[in-house]
């Protein structure tokens, strides 16, 4: 049996969840469990604070885990990271009151900077030359400048509305986070052969989350440019309409491009352009 271990409550916590159900890996999860077993794959999981994740899977009490890349960095254990999971996705910042002149980086020089995350801090600083003093505080970071313990601040932003709504001004983005698979490294043959048919499914899932399956109507005489127009996963499969002189094609687009792509397509003649979800995609 394979151990996963993810956050118990928090920001990391549905998504990897999400994740877990979608690789069609059922379990029963109660709030006040901090252990379940999967009723269908060779899986348990573990539920703790994300900060403890990394180390609790370097040290092999858990062989897997899901946790946000900021953590990881912070605590020097990035070499653990098996698969980028692009949820979860954040930065760490430099922010200072709104008031304040800032130009660049130099004008923290001397100054004070609170934040949970030191090492990620003192990296940036140092590979840009400039020395502050790092406050290391464990939690409600935005509120230091305002009590008069930080000039500045370096926090996880997304939005950016908690720095708005406590007065404070994005200036630099130091990390781009999201959340990672992590894998301890001397995992047994045994929890190898788990862990590969569970990435097996987790890329099954990332590939249907980027792909949409596409059906259309097409003129006859239109079907090679339309083609063209639909990669695929091989070439689109065109069915005959009962109306004499059109066929449908189907096909998969990338998420990202199925916009212009049906532009092009439209332009080409096609018509009742349908686009649905994929829910698994494998290749
Ligand atoms: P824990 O109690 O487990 O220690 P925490 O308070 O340290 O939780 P959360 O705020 O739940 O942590 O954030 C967990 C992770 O989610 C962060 O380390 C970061 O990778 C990511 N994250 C944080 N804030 C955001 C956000 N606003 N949007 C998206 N992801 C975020
Ligand atoms: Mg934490």
């Amino acid at each position: 049996m394979l151990r996963l271990a993810i956050q118990k409550s928090g920001r990391l916590s549905d998504d990897s969840l999400n994740l877990i159900r979608e690789c069609g890996i059922s379990f029963v999860n109660s709030s006040l469990k901090l252990k379940t077993e999967s009723t269908n794959f060779p899986l348990e999981i573990l539920f703790l604070r994300d900060d403890d994740i990394p180390g609790y899977v370097a040290d092999g009490v858990a062989d897997i885990g899901i946790v946000g890349e900021n953590v990881l960095v912070e605590e020097g254990k990035q070499e653990l990271v098996v698969e980028r999971l692009g949820f979860s996705k954040c930065r760490l910042s430099l922010a200072v009151p709104k008031g304040t002149d800032y130009t660049s980086l130099q004008d923290l020089q001397g100054k004070s900077i609170a934040t949970s995350y030191p090492n990620l801090l003192q990296a940036y600083l140092q590979e840009q030359g400039v020395e502050a003093h790092i406050h290391t505080i464990s939690g409600s970071v935005e509120i230091a400048p305002s009590i008069g313990l930080a000039d500045a601040i370096c926090d996880i932003v997304s939005s950016g509305s908690t720095l708005i709504s406590n007065g404070l001004r994005e200036v630099e983005r130091i990390f781009k986070s999201e959340a990672v698979l992590i894998s301890n490294s001397n995992l047994s043959e045994e929890k190898k052969e788990i862990l590969a048919k569970l990435m097996f499914r987790v890329h099954a899932v990332q590939r249907a989350q980027k792909a949409k399956y596409i059906l259309l109507n097409a003129p006859n005489d239109r079907i090679d440019e339309i083609s063209r127009l639909l990669p695929g996963a091989k070439s689109p499969s065109i069915l005959p309409l009962a109306e004499e002189g059109w066929s449908s094609l189907h096909s998969v687009v990338n998420e990202d491009d199925f916009w212009e792509i049906i532009e092009k397509l439209k332009g080409a003649g096609a018509q009742g352009i349908l686009v649905v979800p994929i829910e698994k995609m494998i290749i």
